[in-house]
């Protein structure tokens, strides 16, 4: 963050930074806002146990430094205002890979352990998550002033977040304003789903109060990187009818920017400038989704049959539950190699239980690939194609081990994952397929 590496050196700082003492010029504060929890209107809810303190520089801008977990706010409603240390190492870990992944999503800082006992399923103990983000608003937030009738608050939020983190909208005047501003979250989260489906991220609880105006990924909860490919893949075990399975996640947001319209009628004031705005959805996502696996099969320009190559691709990884991370990365591998060895593509091939249906895809895409240089396309496929990925058994083990008091795998992981498109010999084994055990674990809202 451009923060002082001694930064931990000061004890002010620690305590601060753990919700014991509060920096000078610092004004905490919890916020309202309400939303839609699967797909019900659930009314009021705000942050119940995330803290603002304040906002401070840092050289990539102004920061809003949360604290997530330290204790009742005005809006925990009959929660504790906790977070457990296996969800907020989670989310820690989570939130810098997915930055390693050059994916935008809030940040975090560190994680402080605490023993103070924390009842969930069971007795665990709890843990302050410090994350940072160049704003936390949600369409949450404006969906409760919007509902609540409270227009001028409505207005007064819009205006923020134009003048704070859109200033080429300032320009504009009422409706235009609120319309372009709508039409920016649309084209940010288009783009977000995007990326979400190109790693094979599920997000797990896409809740409107979940979903970040500047089109960052947030709240962090039974998220997972996908193993083996399913598109119906549920990743919330509270999720029973599977509406925010992997494959839905674009649909899902589509709808959750209608929730956010919805909110912003009274500042639009006419139904068809928002509309359109909303409509943009439909060809912003799958263009920027098309040019996402464009670029992980290595293509740099727009062909007429790319659509239909990604799809017989994702079918056959589909139909043999191919593990999503290491396909394209062996895949990456290959091309690479392929420049000096005929063998290259014999280890993506043994992913496949149908090396047939491999076999035939594999000579579309080379014919595809015509006379482009192995090499170079190789290389730019293993910069875009990430060898490690934060799977849920490896989050597991970290969990385990900091339980005991011992952060080590937290810490190494944390450094692999921030870089995980480089290779890193001591801990090559995190780059492996899931062990089986890992499709055993069952993550719910719980945290
Ligand atoms: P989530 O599903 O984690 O996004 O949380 C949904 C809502 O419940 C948010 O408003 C949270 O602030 C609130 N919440 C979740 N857990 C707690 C808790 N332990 N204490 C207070 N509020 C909570
Ligand atoms: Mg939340």
């Amino acid at each position: 963050m451009g923060l002082p590496s001694d930064i931990w050196n000061s004890p002010q700082v620690l305590e601060a930074l753990s919700g014991n003492a509060l920096l000078p010029g610092s004004h905490p504060s919890a916020s309202v806002y309400s939303g839609h929890q699967f797909g019900q209107w659930a009314g009021q809810l705000g942050d119940g146990r995330a803290i603002s303190l304040g906002e401070i520089n840092t050289p990539v801008g102004v920061q809003d430094i949360q604290l997530k977990g330290a204790g009742p706010t005005p809006y925990s409603r009959r929660g504790d205002g906790r977070a457990v240390l296996r969800s907020s190492i989670r989310e820690f870990l989570a939130s810098e890979a997915m930055h390693g992944l050059g994916i935008a999503t809030t940040r975090a800082l560190c994680v402080t352990g605490s023993p103070t006992p924390v009842y969930r399923e069971e007795r665990e103990t709890a843990a302050v998550v410090t994350r940072l983000a160049a704003s936390f608003i949600r369409f949450g937030h404006f969906e409760h002033f919007g509902s609540t009738g409270q227009t001028q608050e409505l207005k007064a939020l819009a205006d923020h977040v134009v003048q704070a983190h859109f200033p080429s909208l300032e320009h504009l005047q009422d409706a235009a304003r609120y319309t372009a501003l709508l039409q920016e979250v649309t084209r940010r989260t288009a783009e977000l789903m995007a990326q979400w489906q190109a790693v094979g991220f599920c997000h797990g609880v896409m809740n409107t109060d979940n979903m970040s105006v500047l089109g960052l990924t947030l709240d962090y909860g039974p998220f997972q990187f996908m193993d083996g490919f399913d598109p119906g893949h549920i990743c919330n075990h509270s999720d029973s009818s599977g509406r925010y399975a992997y494959s839905r996640q674009p649909q899902v947001a589509y709808w959750n920017l209608f929730c956010l319209g919805q909110a912003l009628m009274p500042l639009i004031d006419a139904q068809e400038p928002a509309l359109a705005a909303l409509e943009t959805y439909k060809t912003l996502f799958p263009h920027a989704l098309d040019q996402r696996m464009r670029a992980k099969l290595g293509l740099t320009d727009a062909h007429v049959g790319d659509r239909e190559l990604v799809e017989t691709l994702l079918q056959a990884m589909q139909q043999d539950r191919v593990d999503f991370t290491v396909m394209w990365r062996r895949l990456s591998q290959a091309v690479y190699e392929s420049s000096h060895s005929t063998h290259a593509f014999e280890p993506v091939r043994d992913l496949f239980l149908h090396r047939e249906v491999f076999d035939a895809w594999r000579i579309q895409y080379e014919a595809r690939l015509g006379e482009a240089d192995r090499r170079s396309v190789g290389l730019r496929m293993l910069q875009t194609n990430p060898k490690y990925i934060f799977r849920n058994h490896l989050g597991e083990l970290a969990i385990q081990q900091a339980k005991t008091g011992d952060f080590g795998m937290v810490q190494s992981l944390l450094t692999v994952l921030q870089q995980p498109f480089d290779e890193h010999p001591a801990h090559q084994a995190w780059s492996n397929l899931a062990p089986e055990w890992a499709s055993s674990i069952e993550i719910s809202c719980s945290s």
